[in-house]
């Protein structure tokens, strides 16, 4: 009678146990994904309203409106940074909302990763060059890869920015694209500079999103700690992995093995 009760008990815990979680699961789950919709909706809808503010000091500014007037000027130029600002939170929330809700698909093309990279580099040179930094990348011949081109380009100009922004006047930032021989084979993204380098409580943490080593400093330069959230899931859909290493006061190596898809 022990046992037939005992087992009775056991049966009821189970049924109970598995009414109670699909219970609690459904609208969690519902929640989270409302959650995501409502990010996903309210940042789109921010992105015209602030791309009108952009255009609106642009057409202010083109109308000679401060000239002359160092106030007014500074005024205009702020509302500028602050609109830009905003316009990047909102597509960086859109994009990963729209990774957490796997509405974010990769589309996938054959192209030479050491072209994209050439693009990118040459296209921050000038970000680099007004703060006397060195930047640096040598393309050593075609490196096929099959993966989103798009995505990974916006993998680089994170990592090369954050590059800049954390690194002191007239440093160096070199950018390297090459294959690593391993059954597979995977290409390596490496950017190196001599930067100011991550604490090592904070080397895991980075990654993690609106995580900022030191607020204030980060929202000087610009940055909203969602750069690198954005940048790990780019290489996580690609099946690749990202990892710092650092040395405080000396510099950062981020480095991206991405497996070749094909
Ligand atoms: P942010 O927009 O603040 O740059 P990220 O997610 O791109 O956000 O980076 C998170 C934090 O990691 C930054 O605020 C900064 O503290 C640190 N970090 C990122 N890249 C570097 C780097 N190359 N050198 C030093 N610190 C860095």
């Amino acid at each position: 009678v022990l046992a037939a009760v005992a087992v009775l008990f056991a049966g009821l815990a189970v049924f109970l146990s598995h009414q109670m979680s699909s219970k609690a699961m459904i609208p969690v789950k519902r929640s989270f994904a409302r959650q995501r919709e409502f990010v996903a909706d309210a940042s789109h809808e921010l992105r015209t309203p602030l791309s009108v503010l952009l255009s609106s000091v642009d057409a202010l500014e083109m109308e000679g409106v401060g000239e002359g007037e160092p106030f007014a000027r500074k005024v205009l130029h702020n509302m500028r940074d602050e609109a830009k600002r905003m316009i990047r939170l909102s597509d960086s929330l859109l994009t990963l909302a729209r990774s957490d809700s796997g509405a974010a698909t990769l589309r996938i093309t054959d192209f030479d990763l050491g072209a994209v990279a050439e693009r990118i580099a040459d296209s921050l040179r000038p970000m680099a060059v007004s703060k006397e930094i060195t930047l640096r990348y040598e393309r050593t011949g075609p490196l096929p890869y099959c993966g989103d081109s798009e995505r990974l380009s916006q993998l680089l100009v994170i990592l090369l920015d954050n590059a800049i922004k954390y690194t002191p006047d007239g440093g160096l930032i070199e950018l390297s694209v090459f294959q690593m021989e391993v059954k597979g084979q995977k290409l390596v993204i490496e950017v190196r500079d001599t930067g100011i380098g991550i604490k090592p409580e904070d080397r895991e943490r980075i990654f993690e999103r609106f995580y900022r080593e030191e607020k204030s400093r980060a929202r000087e330069l610009g940055g909203h700690g969602l750069g690198l959230s954005i940048a790990k899931w780019i290489v996580e859909a690609h099946g690749g992995t990202i990892e710092v290493t650092s040395t405080s006061g000396e510099g950062s190596i981020f480095r991206v093995e991405l497996p070749n898809l094909r």
